[in-house]
């Protein structure tokens, strides 16, 4: 028998592809459960198996499926989970991709790159389906995506249960990272927690995860393992600062509208300040576009017609979107922190949240730690990586008091649980984020801090103290979460760059996969693109050595057929990763004109 699969008990198999794939055998016939490439269909003889007449879905990502839509649907019938259908049906997809990046976190971070054709979406939770000679007992163990499902089957005297990504063995989860269904609370992961909970009332003898190890050994432990760990997970999302008691700043409204926090300093609109300077004019902190046309009521109130300069504390579209018309309408210059210029100079570059419609590119890159001046005002500057990692705070005096304006993070305890919440996604990070920001706070000792969203509280020191001990207790979380190290956590390890390209017909494209190794040793990758069907690679396999704690760079190029059709196409890449095969690991967005 070929070395690659396992025999798991009778009639019962397992094939490493990009995902675990299960074989029930009966005769000469099987059930496949999930699909990978379809590569272990090549296998299929040594198993003596000639017939594959079903496939069942646990959940709609695309390292589950993709070659069932590159070229290896063969005859048998693909079962799916109902609540899949839009992430596998050709028009939701398409609008998927087609509004991907609009807000948010996506509904997905590993949708499909192409639909499914002929999907019976004949399994639903808390339903019994015969798929052939076998009943498919569904729970919703929702997670990954929030439709998955897991399976309890009876197959030769055993009860298996196929749990797809809901759990990897011990008591941790694959990419933990697609728990995280908005930016800032534990909703993915509650109900997570929920579909675990449920899975481990009920008795099997195997478990059967999409990736790493099966669990042969006191399998509903580990059921009841990554449950706890969720857990902890969930409570450190709750608040980064429990116990800490709000201590708000009073401000007087103005007529226009506008909030008077200290002499010379205003805010308006949900989330701008307007920091008055005797010599320069006015400074804007954080415009958005919604806020911008309370600005000029407020500056006709106070007698101001000049504002100098425009900056933003992190590059989300609510703090930032409005830097240009700030530039254009008052002949303002954009000054930006290196690190929230990063994404905002190239808005296609990264797959982030909340970007902004539009590239705004600075005139000035203020120094990513350091001191820079407007007016009388001395202000100092540092990196404030939290709720995102793209962020900076700087502080001043303002009227005696010391004032650290500081975005969206850290917040009274009543608003977001303390901050703009955390997620991968974000690139929130913990002991180099969080912690690092909230040290940063400790040692400025302001006496005022100006957030976002109307925001302003007065600073206690025994607040930030509470949110280092959270930072600990998040890191720690989310690592026994992860089944490897921290770099499961991280959801652009892999990743194309710039995310979103555009292109000619008949161009040839060149593409960028960066890798970011985040462990402690190096690691090998191999990579190759994965792209439409009559796209060509004229570059096929590329490998890198990657440093421990380092990032590189792998050039791919791919020609664009002369006839391809105007509008959005998806490429992906095909990793190996210290021998681990990742399909379609990370996608690019080209958009034909
Ligand atoms: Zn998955
Ligand atoms: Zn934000």
């Amino acid at each position: 028998m070929a070395k690659r699969w396992t025999t798991l008990g009778r009639d019962l198999f397992l094939y490493r592809d990009s995902c675990n794939v299960y074989l029930l055998r009966d005769g000469e016939r099987a059930i496949a459960v999930d699909f990978g490439t379809g590569a272990w269909l090549d296998d299929l003889a040594d198993l003596g198996v000639a017939t594959v007449d079903h496939v069942v879905l646990t959940h709609a990502h695309r390292d589950q499926l993709c070659g069932l839509y590159r070229g290896r649907r063969g005859d048998f019938a693909v079962h799916a989970p109902a609540g899949e259908r839009d992430l596998l049906t050709s028009g939701t997809l398409a609008d998927f991709w087609r509004h991907y990046q609009r807000n948010g976190c996506p509904t997905s971070y590993a949708a499909p790159r192409l639909p499914l054709a002929d999907v019976a979406f004949d399994l639903a939770a808390d339903s019994e389906t015969l798929v052939g000679p076998a009943r498919f007992c569904a729970i919703a163990t929702p997670g990954h995506t929030a439709g998955a499902l897991s399976y309890i089957v009876e197959w030769r005297d055993r009860q298996l249960a196929f749990c797809g990504d809901a759990v990897h063995a011990d008591g941790t989860v694959h990419q933990p990272y697609h728990l995280e269904w908005d930016h800032w609370t534990p909703g993915g992961a509650l109900a997570a927690w929920h579909g675990l909970e449920r899975l481990g009332y009920c008795g099997f003898d195997l478990l059967l995860p999409a990736h790493g190890p099966t669990v042969s050994k006191r399998a509903r432990q580990a059921v009841h393992r990554t449950a706890k760990n969720l857990l902890a997970f969930i409570r450190a999302k709750g608040s980064v600062c429990a116990g800490a008691k709000n201590r708000w700043l009073d401000s007087e409204p103005l007529a226009c509208g506008a909030r008077q926090i200290l002499p010379d300093l205003y805010q308006f609109g949900s989330n701008s300040y307007l920091l008055v300077s005797r010599k320069a004019g006015g400074l804007v902190v954080d415009p958005q576009r919604p806020d911008i046309d309370q600005l000029a009521p407020l500056l006709r109130q106070i007698g101001l017609d000049r504002i100098a300069a425009t900056t933003a504390t992190h590059y989300h579209c609510d703090h930032a979107d409005a830097l240009d018309e700030v530039r254009r309408q008052y002949r303002a210059a954009v000054w930006l922190h290196p690190w929230v210029a990063e994404p905002l100079a190239d808005r296609d570059r990264y797959d982030l949240p909340w970007l902004t419609p539009e590239s705004i590119a600075p005139d000035r890159l203020l120094p990513a730690e350091g001191v820079f001046r407007f007016g009388e005002y001395r202000f100092r500057i540092r990196p404030f990586p939290g709720q995102t990692w793209w962020h900076c705070a700087f502080d001043t005096e303002i009227a005696g008091r010391r004032v650290l304006f500081s975005g969206d993070n850290f917040q009274p305890p009543t608003r977001w649980n303390g901050s703009g919440g955390f997620c991968a996604f974000n690139g929130s990070r913990f002991e180099q984020g969080f912690a690092r920001s909230a040290q940063a706070a400790l040692d400025i000792d302001p006496d005022i801090v100006c957030n976002g969203h109307r925001i302003a509280y007065l600073f206690s020191a025994a607040h930030y103290r509470r949110i280092l001990r959270w930072s600990e207790r998040a890191e720690k979380a989310v690592r026994a979460l992860c089944p490897e190290s921290d770099i499961d956590y991280d959801c652009r390890a892999l990743r194309f760059e710039p995310f979103v390209n555009r292109a000619r017909p008949g161009a040839r494209l060149q593409l960028k996969l960066v890798s970011r190794n985040r462990s402690a040793t190096t690691r090998a990758l191999e990579a190759a693109i994965a792209a439409p069907e009559d796209w060509r690679s004229d570059m096929p396999r590329r490998r890198a050595t990657i440093p421990a704690h380092s990032e590189r760079a792998l050039a791919l190029a791919l020609r664009i057929p002369r006839n391809a059709a105007p509008g959005r196409h998806l490429v992906a890449a095909d990793c190996t990763l210290d021998g681990r095969f990742l399909a379609e690991a990370c996608v690019a967005l080209i958009d034909i004109t």
